[in-house]
């Protein structure tokens, strides 16, 4: 829900939450996101069980520290609750926050998977500067507010804490490797960057072009140069640089050269909590004349190669497919064939996410989006035959 941005408001950014009963060592943390956007304020927010083993002292007005400069990140296995920010306006001496705390809820063998959410109340508080701990990123943006609970009749105060750590509102690691016979793109080459990109809904990203060498673990015998998913979970497994997505939101990107997918896609995010995808290099576009330019063309000696993997990062990311316009989610062939005489493909590509997605980038729950979250969100990982 949106409100009118007007007086003191917090800034655009990241918080680190701390949450508890006042006098008692927190019993959550986590993130506020907080966006200004043409006279809006938006704001969203997740907690996890709050981590004792880093501290262990009562919160009371700004007693908690973050655990660090910029985006926090937090135990995947500790994901509580989701808050929908309903009400965000300035108020005597701050602001009102009112947020509605959606519990996740995790069934089935596997954990996370096909989880859902009960909807646990609405909290409405005032939120007051003050002072911040020691060492703080921002100390000048760290609020504090209480509000009385009386769940079994035995009134208790509860207090949130939120400083801001990041003008990012989430952060992310893409690390990519490849087969030697092919290149790692950066960029389209005309101005599209992975951090023009990410910027373009507020998050930071690092890039890590690392691995130059994977080979197919496949048996000798087959014959095969084909990769399979099995094949890039083989190499996410040996050569991932880092796998604990407890601490970073770490998406792992295999480049290989011919590959089996699902309806011939030239990418597929194969992972079942979105961790990882696979991409062809040498994937050719069709020879029919929808493909205009790009027409028998190999993937990786065009602008294309780019957008494939941010789409299948996208479905990393949780989205699904678009269908309509021509942003990063809409499959390439169907951009190809609605192409016309006067806006070929692929100049009539749309070298962004569109709104809905820029949103659910911003604002969906971490468990969502994060990797080695649930699966839930992504309705379709694979591309459509050409
Ligand atoms: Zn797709």
């Amino acid at each position: 829900m949106a409100h009118r941005y007007h007086g003191v408001l917090p800034a655009a950014g990241c918080y680190y939450l701390a949450y508890g009963r006042d006098g008692q060592p927190p019993s959550h943390e986590g993130t506020l996101r907080v966006e200004h956007r043409a006279g809006r304020v938006l704001a969203s927010g997740d907690l996890y069980v709050f981590d004792d083993s880093r501290l262990n002292e009562p919160i009371s007005a700004g007693s908690v520290p973050a655990p660090g400069p910029g985006v926090p990140a937090f135990a995947v296995a500790g994901y509580a609750y989701h808050l929908r920010v309903t009400r965000l306006e300035p108020a005597a001496s701050g602001f009102t926050l009112g947020f509605e705390a959606h519990r996740y809820i995790a069934h089935g063998a596997r954990l996370l998977d096909d989880g859902h959410w009960s909807r646990e109340g609405t909290i409405t508080m005032v939120m007051q500067r003050a002072e911040a701990p020691p060492g703080h990123p921002s100390a000048d943006r760290f609020y504090t507010g209480e509000f009385v609970a009386e769940p079994n009749g035995a009134a208790k105060t509860m207090r949130l804490q939120m400083g801001h750590v990041s003008s990012a509102l989430r952060k992310a690691v893409i690390e990519i490797d490849r087969v030697k016979d092919t290149r790692t793109p950066l960029d389209n080459g005309a101005g599209v960057s992975w951090a023009s990109v990410f910027r373009s809904f507020d998050w930071e990203v690092s890039v890590v072009d690392s691995d130059h060498d994977l080979t197919r673990a496949a048996p000798a015998s087959d014959g095969i140069a084909v990769w399979t998913a099995a094949d890039a979970r083989a190499a996410m497994i040996a050569r991932r640089n880092s796998h604990d997505l407890d601490r970073e939101w770490r998406y792992y990107v295999v480049i290989a050269g011919t590959i089996q997918a699902p309806g011939k896609a030239h990418g597929h995010m194969f992972h079942s909590r979105r961790e990882a995808l696979f991409v062809g290099g040498h994937s050719l576009f069709p020879d029919e004349p929808q493909y205009g330019a790009l027409r028998g063309q190999r993937l990786d000696t065009t602008r294309e190669f780019f957008r494939t993997i941010v789409h299948e990062v996208g479905h990393a990311m949780g989205l699904g497919h678009n269908d309509t316009g021509f942003h990063f989610m809409r499959p390439t062939p169907v951009i190809a064939a609605q192409a016309s005489a006067e806006h070929p493909f692929p100049g009539n590509v749309q070298w962004s996410f569109d709104e809905a997605d820029l949103h659910a980038l911003r604002h969906r729950p971490d468990i969502l989006v994060r990797p080695g979250g649930a699966l839930q969100g992504v309705e379709d990982v694979g591309e459509p035959a050409p």
